[in-house]
């Protein structure tokens, strides 16, 4: 059999979701050699924007404006949340260092300090998240204001209808106004990425800003389904903007979303640049460890590729969707350590009878239990291993979905974790 190759590194990051990027760049940035494994998979599905907290408690469905009193609030209530672990100081400290780095990648993110703000969706319901995309602020505004906009779809391009999204707010934003328009390029129509790359040909912006302008009349602003470019998408809009003569702005799209790939991208070609050795598309198959707790991480696709050797890990594996959690028809499972997952006493529980029921299921608080320096415990309740660290959604008693926690949980978790790790080095 060939010998695999090794690497050796300080931090091995298993994971390549939101929680994986962050802890990527977070050790890295503190001059840890960092390797980082998995499959990036899931970040196109996600929508760009990064909640921090907006619903709590789940089952009042109180909405918050300011994140930082609704973390609080949660440290208070939840004792056993992540966040709970964490001084408010600490996730800014996390989600500024994230942005900055995002906007140095070329994809800069909008946010007022201390509120949250509502965007509207391509269902035209309305979303309450902190930070969002620059290209998407102008809506936000609007919004907020309840400007006169213009609001333009593609005819060919599913999941993104102007005036069914008006049609729902009607009520709430009477001064906005729908178009459809020919995209420039009518056989990229279908595919949301082809069309954002078209529209990097400044002859394709020319024609659709040609195409929108007469249409503009009183409106303050212009919408459109959030395509505008796959990456540099501000010099997109700059463009637009220009041309058409009034601020324009992006609608979130249903996922798979440009704007995930956009993340996808950023990261991808920036994390390198800072000295992360990205293994995307290879998984950890399997876990040994020596007799100074140092971890011998086997990596590949299917089968061992090579082997990385590392002082410490951050197991960022996600949940059911990224693979960290597996279910079977009786129990919840962590998929590579075999590290207990807090779970209902049985598969009945895991999920309530109305699949509405503003209790949320139990199922989604499930997953690992840690200690306050975000080490995974065993079955006794101690750490089950000296330098694993654990961060994102595979942490019990968070459901990130209701809560509206998702990206801002996984960078502030990922920020604990690492600076735990740096800590224990002291
Ligand atoms: C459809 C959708 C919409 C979303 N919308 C929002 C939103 O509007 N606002 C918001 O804030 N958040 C949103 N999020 C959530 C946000 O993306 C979360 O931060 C994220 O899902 C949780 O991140 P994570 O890194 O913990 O897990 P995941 O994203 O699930 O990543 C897990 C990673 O672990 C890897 N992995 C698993 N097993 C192994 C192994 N053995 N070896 C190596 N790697 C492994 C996987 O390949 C994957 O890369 C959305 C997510 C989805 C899916």
């Amino acid at each position: 059999m060939p010998r695999s190759e090794s690497i050796h590194c300080d931090v091995l990051v298993i994971g390549a979701g939101m929680a994986g990027m962050a802890a990527a760049l977070f050790a890295a940035k503190r001059d840890r050699a960092v390797v980082q494994v998995g499959i990036p998979g899931e970040i196109i599905y996600a929508s760009g924007l990064f909640d921090v907290l907006g619903v709590h408690p789940i089952e009042k469905g109180r909405l918050w404006r300011n994140p930082w009193a609704a973390v609080k609030s949660v440290s208070r209530g939840l004792p056993n949340h992540p966040y709970a672990r964490m001084s408010v100081s600490d996730i800014q400290t996390a989600l500024h260092e994230l942005l900055s780095f995002l906007a140095d990648a070329g994809l800069p993110y909008r946010r007022y300090k201390n509120r949250n703000v509502d965007l509207i969706t391509p269902a035209g319901t309305t979303k309450r998240s902190y930070a969002v995309p620059q290209n998407m602020w102008p809506g936000v505004i609007a919004w907020q204001h309840k400007r006169k906009c213009l609001l333009v779809d593609f005819p060919g391009m599913k999941g993104f209808s102007a005036r069914q999204i008006q049609s729902v707010l009607r009520g709430r934003w009477p001064g906005l106004r729908t178009a459809s328009v020919p995209f420039p390029e009518p056989s990229t129509c279908q595919y949301p990425e082809k069309m954002a790359f078209s529209l990097h040909q400044p002859g394709n912006r020319e024609k659709l800003a040609t195409a929108v302008a007469p249409l503009i009349g009183d409106a303050k602003g212009v919408g459109f389904p959030a395509i505008l470019g796959s990456h540099r998408t501000v010099e997109v809009v700059d463009h637009l903007r220009k041309r058409i003569g009034v601020p324009v702005f992006e609608v979130p799209t249903l996922p798979p979303a440009v704007t995930g790939m956009r993340l996808k991208d950023a990261f991808d070609r920036s994390l390198p640049s800072i000295g992360v050795r990205a293994l995307y598309h290879k998984k950890v198959l399997q876990v040994n460890t020596d007799r100074k707790g140092r971890f011998e991480c086997h990596i590949g696709s299917e089968h061992p590729e090579l082997i990385v050797h590392a002082k410490a890990a951050i197991l960022a594996t996600g949940r059911f969707i990224g693979q960290g959690l597996v279910a079977d028809r009786k129990h919840i499972r962590e998929s590579l350590f075999d590290l207990p997952v807090s779970q209902p006493e049985n598969r009945t529980r895991w999920h309530e009878t109305d699949f509405l029921d503003p209790r949320g299921h139990a199922i989604n608080t499930a997953g690992i239990e840690i200690d306050d320096s975000f080490r995974p415990l065993n079955s006794k309740g101690r750490p089950a291993y000296e330098r694993l660290y654990a961060a994102g959604s595979i942490l019990a008693h968070a459901d990130w979905i209701r809560m509206k926690c998702g990206s801002g949980l996984a960078i502030a978790t990922a920020y604990a974790a690492v600076n735990a790790y740096l800590r224990q080095l002291q």
